[in-house]
């Protein structure tokens, strides 16, 4: 079988990190940021990053349309920033997003001192940094993991998200990659 093609969207943020993971889980890494490249990947990876700067870069290169149109057909994983790209409402400030998950999500959510941190998640060590938390989850989101009684990451059919960054961890591939590949798997 061919190995899924995994797209890491590739405008700003932890992009190259995903690398790595994503062939020991079994896929192929693609940074993505055209819309002829979007169209040639099996899945995407919205990496984590700063989202406000993410989506100016959408609209000024005239992307939105073209990732809309691929995120409703495809597998698509939002990390941190990408999380809150497709969240269907943003808080803190509010913000545009492409509402693939029925989650609401308020920014920068993390007191202070727990601004950037590192824990485990199903026994692997994840980072949160300057995260979102999961505020709210609607009908038929299923929560994967909690921290500290937060959703941390979460699924509804082919979209996932996680609040933390499992790419920066090196130990190949992190559980959240080999679901994630595994999902793109399912469907290609
Ligand atoms: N604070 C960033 C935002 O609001 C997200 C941080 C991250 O992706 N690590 O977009």
């Amino acid at each position: 079988m061919k190995k899924p093609l995994i797209g890491v969207l590739a405008l700003q943020g932890a992009v190259q990190p995903h690398k790595p993971h994503i062939e020991a889980a079994g896929g192929e890494f693609r940074a993505v940021k055209t819309p002829v490249q979007f169209d040639e990947v099996d899945g995407f990876i919205l990496p984590g990053g700063e989202s406000t700067t993410m989506l100016k870069l959408i609209d000024n290169f005239g992307l939105w349309d073209s990732l809309a149109r691929n995120f409703a057909e495809k597998p698509v994983w939002g990390i941190c920033a990408g999380c809150i790209l497709i969240a269907e409402k943003v808080s803190n400030p509010a913000q545009k997003s492409f509402g693939l998950l029925p989650i609401s999500v308020e920014r920068n959510a993390y007191g202070r001192q727990l601004e950037s941190h590192q824990v485990e998640i199903t026994g692997y060590p994840v980072s949160f940094i300057r995260a979102p938390v999961i505020t709210n989850t609607g009908e038929g989101v299923e929560v994967l993991a909690t921290h500290d009684g937060d959703p941390v990451w979460v699924k509804k059919g082919q979209a996932m998200a996680s609040t933390f960054h499992a790419e920066l961890t090196l130990d190949f591939p992190s559980p959240m990659h080999r679901a994630f590949v595994e999902m793109v798997k399912k469907r290609a």
